[in-house]
C-alpha cells in the first residue's frame, strides 16, 4: 500500500507544465507586443537634413556624425551637440536641459570664458532642445551618448509607458473577480468538507474552482489586441504614438483638420499671376519681363530646394521654384542671400535680405491681406483685392511678395514700408479619396471642420468643393472669431464648419470650445505653434511629411501621408478594435463563468441536494480548456476585420461604461447557459459512470465554448457570409476539437488526464448541449433585428 500510482506523479507534472505554457505564452505575447510598439516609436523618429559633401542630404537622426554639417529650422528637434556657425533670428528651447521655459537667442560669436554653464553656451546647441524659430547651420561636435544630455543618461531612459484607460479598467475587473474567486473557494472547500469529510477531494475542487474562475489573460490580451491593432494601422498610414489614443479614437466625435496638404494634395502648381493696374493671366502665357521679375522674386524669397527631381522643403516654395525654373535662367547665380526671416503662421510671411548687383533688396512674400497692410503707396488697392478674390473664388492659394532696396543691412529685418509687386495663384487639388472620407465621417457622427491659414475665399470653395459646408454663414475668419467671447464660442461652436486665417491660438480656442460641448476632438497640425493645440486636442495628429518633429512629439497620432482620410480610417480602426476588445472579453468572462457556475452549483448540489455528486471537472480539464479553448478563440476574435457597420454608428460616448448596452447582462446569462449545458452533460453521463461524466463535461464544455466564439464573431447572424471571415477562428475551432478527440481516443493521454472512451451516442449529447448555445443566441440575435427594423 506504499506504491505510489504514478498517474499522479504524471498529473502534476501536466498541470506544472500547463501553467508553465500558459505563463509563457502570455510573456509571449506581452513582449511581441511590446516589439511592434517600439518599431513604431523609431517609425516616429525624427529625420535631421545635413550637408555632407557639399550636398544637403535627409537622413535620420541616428546617423548624424561629429563633423557633419547639421541645419536646423523652426521646429526642428536638434538630434547633436554643436557650434553654431551661421544663424537668422536663431531661438531654441532648451527647457529639456536647463528647465528654462524661455526661448534663448542664439548667435556665432567666440566665447572665451571656460567656465559657462550650458546656459550661458550661446554659440552652442545641445541635444534635446528644440528650435522655437528662425534657423542655423551647425556642425555637429558630439553625438549619442557623448553629448550633454548623454551625461546625464539617466534622463534618456524613458518612463515605462503608461496602460490605457480600458487595461486599467480591465486590470481592476480583474482583481475583483480575483478576489471574489477565492472568497468562493474557500466557500466550496468548506461546503465540500462538511459534505464529503474527505480533505483532499475538497482541496482539489476548490482549486479547479481557482482555476476556473481567475480570468488570468484578460490584461495580456487587451495589451496584444491593442499592439495588433496598432500595428495594422501602420499599415493604414497612421502611426499611434500614444497607446491610449486608440481607444479615444473610437469616441471621436470632431475632427478638426487643416486645409493645405491634408485635404488637398498639398502638390501645388503657378497658374496665375497678377502685377498690380494689370489683368490676371495664365502664367503659360509669353511672358513679360516685369512679370519674370514676380515670379524670381517669389522664387529668391524661398527656402525650398529643387534640384534634380529632388524637391525638398514646403510645397508652396516648390511650387514657386519650380515656376521660375520654367522660364529659363532665374536668378541663382547672380544674388546672394545675406539674411532671412523666416515664416511662421502668426505672421503669415517671410522675407530675405540679398544682395544683387551691389545693392541689398529686402523681398518679403506672404499672404496677400498681410503684404497689403506693410505695402506703402498702393495705388489700385481695389484691384489687388478683386484679383485675390477672384482667384480664390476659384480655390486657387494666393500669395503676394513685394520688395524694398536698402541702403545697409539692418541688424533686424523690418517688415514693413514695402513696395507691393504683385500676386501668384497656384492650384492645390482636393485629395481625391478625401470626399468620400467626409461623407463617411458624416455618417459616422463625426464632425468635420477645416481649419486654415488660407484666405476664407480659397477656404469656402474648397470645403464647398468637398461637402463640408453647403452654406456661406458656416465660414469665418480669425479676425471674426477674435470678437466672439469664449462664451459665445462654446454656445455657436456647432455652427462653423470653417476657419480661416487662422492662427495657432485660435485652434486652440476651437478645440476647447468644442470640449466644452462634449466632444472629443482629433486636430491636425503641422507647425512649431501647434504644439498647444495637438496637446489640448484629445487626438492630436500630426503630419508624417510636412510637421516638424515638436509637432510630432506633441501629437498622439501621425499622418504618415498626411492625408485627412488617413484620420477618417484610424477612426474606423480605432471603434474596430474597440469592439474586438469587447468581444474577447465578452468571450473570455461568459465562458470564465460558465466553468465557475459549474463547479459551484455541483459542490452546493452535492452539500443541499444530498446527491453525491462528485466534481465535474477536474483541475487538470480546467487547465487545459483555459489554456486552449479559451486562449485560442480570445486571440482569433482580437483579430476579427473591422465590421463596416462600425461607420453607421454614433460615437461612442467617452465615459461609456464598458459593460454599458447590456454587455454585462449578456456576459452573465451566457456564462449561466454554459454552465448549465456542462452540468446536464455531467449528470447525464454521471449515470453510468463518474469518469464518463467527467468527460461529458469536459467535452461538452470545451465545444460549446468553441461554438459559443462564433457567436461572439458579430452581432450579426452566423448564417451569413461573415461568419467565414475570420481564418484564425476556424483555426482555433478545428484545432480545438481535433485535439479534444486526441484527449478522449488517445488511451495514454485519456488515462493521464482522467478520462473515459465516449460511445457515439454520448458524443452526439455532447455536442446538441454545445449547439444549443448557437440556436439560443441566434434566435436572441434575429428577435432584436427584427425590434429594430
Ligand atoms: P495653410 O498652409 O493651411 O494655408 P499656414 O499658416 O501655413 O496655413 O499659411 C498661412 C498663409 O501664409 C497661407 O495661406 C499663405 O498665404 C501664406 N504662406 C504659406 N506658406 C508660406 C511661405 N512659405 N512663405 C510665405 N507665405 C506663406
Ligand atoms: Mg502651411
Amino acid at each position: 500500500s506504499y506504491i505510489i500510482d504514478p498517474s499522479e506523479y504524471i498529473e502534476s507534472i501536466i498541470i506544472l507544465f500547463v501553467v508553465m505554457m500558459n505563463a509563457l505564452l502570455g510573456v509571449f505575447q506581452e513582449n511581441k507586443a511590446e516589439k511592434s510598439l517600439e518599431a513604431l516609436k523609431k517609425m516616429s523618429m525624427p529625420q535631421a537634413k545635413v550637408i555632407r559633401d557639399g550636398v544637403i542630404k535627409q537622413i535620420d537622426s541616428a546617423l548624424i556624425v561629429p563633423g557633419d554639417i547639421l541645419l536646423c529650422e523652426s521646429g526642428d528637434y536638434i538630434c547633436a551637440d554643436g557650434r553654431i556657425i551661421e544663424y537668422s533670428n536663431f531661438k531654441v528651447d532648451e527647457s529639456s536641459l536647463t528647465g528654462e521655459s524661455v526661448s534663448v537667442n542664439k548667435n556665432n560669436l567666440n566665447l572665451n570664458d571656460e567656465s559657462l554653464t550650458l546656459g550661458d553656451r550661446k554659440n552652442c546647441v545641445f541635444t534635446s532642445t528644440f528650435v522655437t524659430s528662425g534657423n542655423a547651420k551647425i556642425l555637429v561636435t558630439e553625438t549619442g551618448m557623448n553629448t550633454e544630455i548623454g551625461k546625464i543618461a539617466s534622463l534618456l531612459l524613458e518612463k515605462k509607458e503608461d496602460k490605457t484607460p480600458l487595461q486599467n479598467k480591465l486590470d481592476q475587473i480583474g482583481r475583483i473577480i480575483g478576489i471574489g474567486a477565492i472568497l468562493i473557494c474557500i466557500v466550496v472547500f468548506i461546503l465540500e468538507v462538511i459534505s464529503t469529510k474527505d480533505y483532499l477531494e475538497s482541496f482539489k475542487s476548490a482549486v479547479s474552482l481557482a482555476v476556473a474562475a481567475i480570468p488570468e489573460g484578460l490584461s495580456t490580451i487587451v495589451t496584444v489586441i491593442l499592439a495588433f491593432g496598432v500595428q495594422k494601422m501602420v499599415s493604414k498610414k497612421a502611426i499611434i504614438k500614444k497607446l491610449p489614443a486608440v481607444e479615444t479614437l473610437g469616441c471621436a466625435s470632431v475632427v478638426c483638420s487643416d486645409k493645405t496638404g491634408t485635404l488637398t494634395e498639398n502638390k501645388m502648381t503657378v497658374t496665375k499671376i497678377f502685377l498690380k493696374d494689370n489683368f490676371i493671366k495664365d502664367i503659360n502665357k509669353n511672358i513679360t519681363l516685369n512679370e519674370k521679375k514676380l515670379i524670381d522674386y517669389f522664387a529668391i524669397c524661398s527656402d525650398a530646394v529643387v534640384y534634380n527631381n529632388k524637391k525638398i522643403g514646403d510645397p508652396t516654395e516648390i511650387a514657386l521654384i519650380e515656376a521660375a525654373n520654367n522660364f529659363g535662367d532665374y536668378l541663382t547665380t547672380k544674388y546672394e542671400r545675406i539674411k532671412d526671416f523666416p515664416f511662421d503662421s502668426d505672421r503669415k510671411m517671410m522675407s530675405v535680405i540679398i544682395k544683387m548687383e551691389n545693392k541689398y533688396i529686402q523681398i518679403t512674400k506672404g499672404a496677400p491681406d498681410a503684404i497689403i497692410e506693410i505695402s506703402k503707396n498702393l495705388l489700385s488697392i481695389k484691384d489687388i483685392y478683386n484679383a485675390n478674390e477672384t482667384m480664390a473664388k476659384n480655390a486657387l492659394r494666393v500669395l503676394a511678395v513685394s520688395y524694398k532696396e536698402l541702403d545697409y543691412i539692418p541688424s533686424v529685418i523690418t517688415e514693413k514700408d514695402m513696395n507691393f509687386l504683385g500676386l501668384v495663384g497656384m492650384i492645390d487639388p482636393a485629395r481625391k479619396e478625401v470626399k468620400n472620407a467626409i461623407k463617411e465621417a458624416k455618417m459616422a457622427g463625426v464632425n468635420v471642420v477645416m481649419v486654415t491659414g488660407d484666405h476664407i475665399i480659397t477656404a469656402k470653395a474648397i470645403a464647398k468643393e468637398l461637402g463640408i459646408i453647403d452654406d456661406d454663414k458656416q465660414a469665418i475668419t480669425s479676425k471674426e472669431l477674435k470678437n466672439i467671447t469664449d462664451k459665445q464660442l462654446n454656445e455657436n461652436i456647432e455652427k462653423y464648419n470653417v476657419y480661416a486665417r487662422v492662427t495657432p491660438e485660435d485652434k486652440v480656442r476651437i478645440v476647447k470650445a468644442w470640449q466644452n460641448k462634449g466632444h472629443i476632438v482629433a486636430m491636425t497640425g503641422d507647425g512649431v505653434n501647434d504644439s498647444p493645440a495637438l496637446k489640448t486636442a484629445d487626438i492630436g495628429c500630426a503630419m508624417g511629411i510636412t510637421g516638424t518633429d515638436v509637432s510630432k512629439e506633441a501629437a498622439s497620432m501621425i499622418l504618415v501621408d498626411d492625408n485627412f482620410a488617413t484620420i477618417i480610417s484610424a477612426i474606423k480602426e480605432g471603434r474596430g478594435i474597440y469592439d474586438n476588445i469587447k468581444k474577447t472579453v465578452q468571450y473570455l468572462l461568459s465562458s470564465n463563468i460558465g466553468e465557475v457556475i459549474t463547479i459551484f452549483v455541483a459542490s452546493l448540489l452535492s452539500v443541499f441536494a444530498g446527491f453525491n455528486f462528485g466534481i465535474p471537472l477536474l483541475p487538470i480539464h480546467l487547465l487545459w480548456i483555459n489554456l486552449v479553448t479559451d486562449s485560442l478563440p480570445a486571440f482569433a476574435l482580437g483579430l476579427e476585420n473591422v465590421d463596416e457597420d462600425v461607420m453607421k454608428r454614433k460615437p461612442r460616448g467617452k465615459n461609456e461604461n464598458f459593460f454599458a448596452n447590456g454587455l454585462g447582462l449578456t456576459i452573465i446569462w451566457q456564462g449561466v447557459f454554459i454552465g448549465i449545458m456542462t452540468l446536464v452533460a455531467y449528470i447525464i453521463g454521471n449515470k453510468q459512470t463518474h469518469e464518463i461524466g467527467m468527460t461529458m463535461a469536459f467535452v461538452t464544455l470545451s465545444t460549446i465554448q468553441l461554438f459559443h466564439s462564433f457567436n461572439v464573431k458579430s452581432s450579426k447572424t452566423i448564417f451569413d457570409k461573415q461568419v467565414f471571415n475570420n481564418i484564425y477562428l476556424w483555426f482555433s475551432l478545428i484545432v480545438g476539437l481535433i485535439l479534444e478527440f486526441i484527449l478522449i481516443y488517445s488511451p495514454t493521454l485519456r488515462r493521464i488526464f482522467k478520462l473515459e472512451y465516449l460511445e457515439l451516442k454520448n458524443i452526439l449529447i455532447c455536442f446538441w448541449l454545445s449547439f444549443s448555445i448557437i440556436l439560443i443566441v441566434e434566435i436572441i440575435k434575429f428577435v432584436k433585428k427584427q425590434r429594430n427594423c
